[in-house]
């Protein structure tokens, strides 16, 4: 999963002529798989990879007899599971292997399939990303930023901001998977109990302070029986990829339901994600230490610490958050940049994440989503939510329009981006993942 090969390498080109513009998200060294559907094709959903300003209609490809072998991997006991991302998540890791090389020989420049695919790729621009990448059962998210957690508490426990399990537990809660959606679906503002009048009892009004959360998905690739758990060393066999995630917080229903059993309501209203999962192997050149502890921090409890893991159990995906409110858009003025983080920053590796969550004997299960909590940095700029930016909305941000926000309005839209950058690599990108708040009812 860390394995950097001739798939990775700088050089190749693709014949898929925008795939080499130097700023793509997208060249033949990403290859990241989404679910599209296109008029151009038929009615149906197919699974994609994106190449380029392409999408290459990989259900087509196996139809066709060009994936070769590859569908008939004996880890899924030979069974035919194209139509699901489920089915290509569940392959073992040699399995998602073949398969990447097989998708990059295709696509590589002077391949001698190139005419036979020709016809099988689809103009992203033509293509619409409405359907979940997998079948998500369960939805998890975490709270992995220990900037965000000690900038969070110090507003609400300004003498003891970190909680004394912080350091020991990956701290996290089960999200609601009914209400994640797709990139571009607008969220209209929740409403809920508020309680900022302290001596009046609550009452119940569209939320006053809505907010994002910029923050790193995966997905669980092979899961785990029940009762059984998922060594640390084999936490990266068990997950497939990653997406952008904006977890949409009502800070005035969070702050009045969230004692004693954490968020409920105040963010279950929605969750967006981008469409495409940039797989691990696609990631492999971007893998970094685990988080470098404080010398007084206790170390990770053993079945939290492996060799592999710490040494290259971190991710180096830059994050970025812009805004583009009503007026700005009106005014032609381009996205605001609000903040930019990086994954690097989280104190626990994805792999620690995925070892906790399964180490009680819970059964993941193929196309799980977990996130990772706000992916904030030390410094002021790399906040990734508002009730950080704004420190609860006591210093609000200036926009280029004039304009003032302490928290989200109305026809606000929120764009996040990822990228991957190394000397020596191909960028890659994760894509965007945007969402644009409707009023309430
Ligand atoms: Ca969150």
């Amino acid at each position: 999963m860390y394995e950097i090969n001739e798939t990775h390498d700088p050089s190749l080109m693709s014949w898929v002529e925008s795939a080499n513009l130097p700023n793509t998200d997208f060249p033949i060294q990403n290859l990241p798989f989404c679910i599209f559907g296109s008029d151009a094709v038929d009615d149906e959903i197919h699974i994609g990879v994106r190449i380029g300003n392409e999408v290459l209609n990989l259900d087509a490809c196996a139809d066709a007899g060009l994936l070769g072998e590859i569908e008939d991997d004996e880890s899924i006991g030979g069974e035919r599971l194209w139509g699901l991302l489920d089915g290509i998540m569940a392959f073992s890791g040699e399995g998602r292997r073949a398969l990447r090389s097989r998708i990059s020989e295709l696509l590589r420049e002077g391949s001698v399939e190139q005419t036979s695919l020709e016809s099988h790729l689809v103009p992203a621009a033509d293509c619409l990303f409405e359907d979940m990448p997998a079948v998500i059962g369960d939805y998890t998210d975490f709270y992995c930023s220990i900037y965000h957690a000690t900038n969070v508490g110090s507003m609400f426990r300004p003498d003891n901001p970190l909680l004394p399990n912080y350091k020991y537990v990956p701290i996290g809660y089960h999200g609601r998977a009914s209400s994640i959606v797709i990139s571009g679906t607008d969220i209209k503002r929740p409403k809920g109990q508020n309680r900022s009048e302290q001596e009046a009892p609550p009452v119940f009004i569209p939320s006053k302070s809505l907010d994002y959360e910029m923050e790193l998905g995966f997905f669980v690739g092979r899961g785990n029986e029940l009762g059984t758990s998922i060594p640390i060393s084999d936490a990266e066999q068990h997950i497939f990829g990653v997406c952008l995630v904006n977890d949409w917080s009502a800070r005035d229903i969070q702050a009045w339901e969230y004692q004693p059993l954490g968020p409920f309501l105040a963010k279950n209203f929605a969750t967006t994600i981008s469409p495409y999962v940039v797989t691990m192997d696609a990631l492999a050149p971007f893998r970094t230490s685990a988080f470098e502890r404080d010398p007084d921090d206790p170390q990770p409890l053993g079945y939290l610490n492996g060799e592999q893991n710490q040494k290259l159990g971190g991710l180096d995906i830059n994050l970025e958050v812009y805004i583009q409110t009503e007026k700005m858009r009106d005014e032609k003025i381009e996205p605001h940049l609000l903040s930019r983080s990086n994954t690097k920053d989280l104190y626990w590796t994805i792999g620690q994440m995925l070892t906790h969550h399964a180490s009680n004997g819970c059964n993941l299960q193929t196309g799980d989503l977990m996130a990772t909590g706000t992916v904030s940095g030390k410094e002021k700029s790399e906040r990734g939510c508002l009730l950080e930016l704004t420190w609860r909305g006591t210093e609000p941000i200036d926009l280029p329009s004039g304009e003032q926000r302490r928290f989200l309005e109305d026809g606000d839209e929120i764009i996040m981006k990822g990228y991957c950058e190394r000397e020596g690599f191909r960028r890659i990108g994760l894509g965007e993942c945007r969402g644009r708040i409707l009023p309430a009812d």
